[in-house]
């Protein structure tokens, strides 16, 4: 039997990625993403069952990329007439203060995701491009934008909060809108769905390229680490995470623009800024061998991640389970051990045999002990079929 399928997009200023999903199985019957978009040094990747195929050519446009992704669906399989296509998921960065949940994508809606360009300069004007190419090919179906702050927009307020001046934090729109929440939703979820319990206290590690944590009271969001925009929280990548604001006044005055702060402090800081690698294989590498940057860099990265789970513990009044997702969460099991050995005193018991081994059956992997008073868990994240999941529910 043929089952719908939904294709996911993830636009961005040089890159486009996507996966054709079936929502219901999770199936992904082919994935991939254009590079270096804009240039003539263009990259196309196309990943069905196992077979990898790539072109290398001139990508002018979003649209171009596009055109070409469609030729590698026609060349390569499986053929998009045939798949029961039903709709495009769209993820967006920025919901703000208008998007709630995922909207079907109109004038109104494309008008505000437009004016939510601001909050998210490096992300949503790439979504957008992403949105108007997909719908200028496909404009019979229908696109459904799936925000990265929409569950957080029931963070309780004083989470939401910040202590700024009201008026200017009411003009400016100035509040915590939070990110990866399609990440932190599906994986609170499966938690709760897989203890069948909807009141445990719970802290979701997002940590991949880009870092953030989240407290949950069953599926509910209680409050996470990135704020207006995703630069604030934990050490990520590229990112400097928390930073003292008056860093960027004592900049501005030494003569930096506000732009090279910017890029700073989201391109030119975190891991790779602090050891010069923001890959983490390579900054274990590195220290490995001795390099005292890096030490100091896994230091600081473990330092807070520690903080925000000593604080989140506390805003919980207490932690049953503690999850680890995204590239670094799933598969560094050096910095989950080291990280769990020094929550021994909340009662994080770690099993080192089963935090080494990675039974890949299983959907959910347990790396505490039995014993463990505090459940620690590895979810690996999807947030693709996350989004599809919620395409299929709108339309
Ligand atoms: P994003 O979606 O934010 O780009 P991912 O969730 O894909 O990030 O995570 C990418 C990161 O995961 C890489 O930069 C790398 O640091 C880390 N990573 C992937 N595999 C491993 C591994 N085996 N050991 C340690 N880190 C890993």
């Amino acid at each position: 039997m043929r089952h719908q399928t939904i294709f996911v997009i993830n636009s961005g200023s040089s890159s486009l990625k996507y996966q054709l999903i079936e929502p219901v199985s999770g199936d992904v019957l082919a994935k991939g993403q254009a590079e270096r978009i804009g240039t003539d040094r263009g990259e196309v990747t196309h990943e069905v069952h196992a077979s990898k195929f790539s072109a290398a050519l001139p990508l002018p446009s979003h649209k171009e990329a596009l055109t070409q992704i469609i030729e590698m669906f026609a060349a390569h399989g499986p053929d998009l007439q045939h798949v029961d296509l039903s709709g495009f998921g769209h993820r967006i960065v920025q919901g703000g203060w208008h998007f709630k949940g995922p909207a079907i994508v109109n004038d109104d809606v494309r008008a505000k995701i437009e004016e939510l360009c601001d909050l998210a300069p490096l992300h949503n004007p790439a979504h957008l491009i992403g949105i108007d190419t997909a719908m200028e090919l496909w404009p019979d179906l229908p696109h459904v934008a799936v925000f990265d702050t929409a569950y957080f927009a029931g963070l309780p307020e004083k989470s939401r909060s910040y202590a700024l001046n009201k008026q200017v934090a009411h003009d400016y729109r100035i509040r915590r809108y939070g990110a990866h929440g399609t990440s932190h939703e599906f994986v609170a979820n499966k938690v709760c769905d897989y203890l069948g319990d909807d009141t445990v206290k719970q802290i979701t590690l997002h940590l991949g390229n880009g870092a953030s944590a989240c407290a949950e009271l069953g599926r509910l969001p209680m409050d996470t680490s990135m704020g207006l925009t995703p630069l604030e929280g934990l050490v990520m990548g590229s990112r400097t995470g928390d930073i003292d604001p008056a860093v960027v006044f004592h900049l501005l005055r030494k003569g930096m623009s506000v732009d090279e702060v910017d890029t700073l402090f989201n391109k030119q800081s975190g891991m790779k800024g602090m050891c010069g690698d923001n890959d983490m294989r390579d900054v274990w590498k590195r220290r490995d061998e001795g390099d005292s940057d890096a030490l100091l860099a896994l230091q600081t990265y473990q330092q807070r991640l520690l903080k925000y789970i000593g604080a989140y513990t506390f805003e919980l009044g207490g932690l049953d389970v503690l999850t680890f997702t995204a590239g670094i969460g799933e598969n560094d099991d050096r910095i989950r051990r080291r990280l769990c050995e020094k929550l021994e005193f909340i009662g994080v018991k770690i099993d080192r045999e089963r935090n080494e081994n990675r039974d890949r059956s299983k959907a959910i992997w347990r790396i505490s002990t039995d014993d463990s008073k505090v459940l620690v868990l590895v979810v690996p994240t999807n947030e693709e079929l996350a989004i599809a999941r919620q395409v299929v529910r709108l339309i």
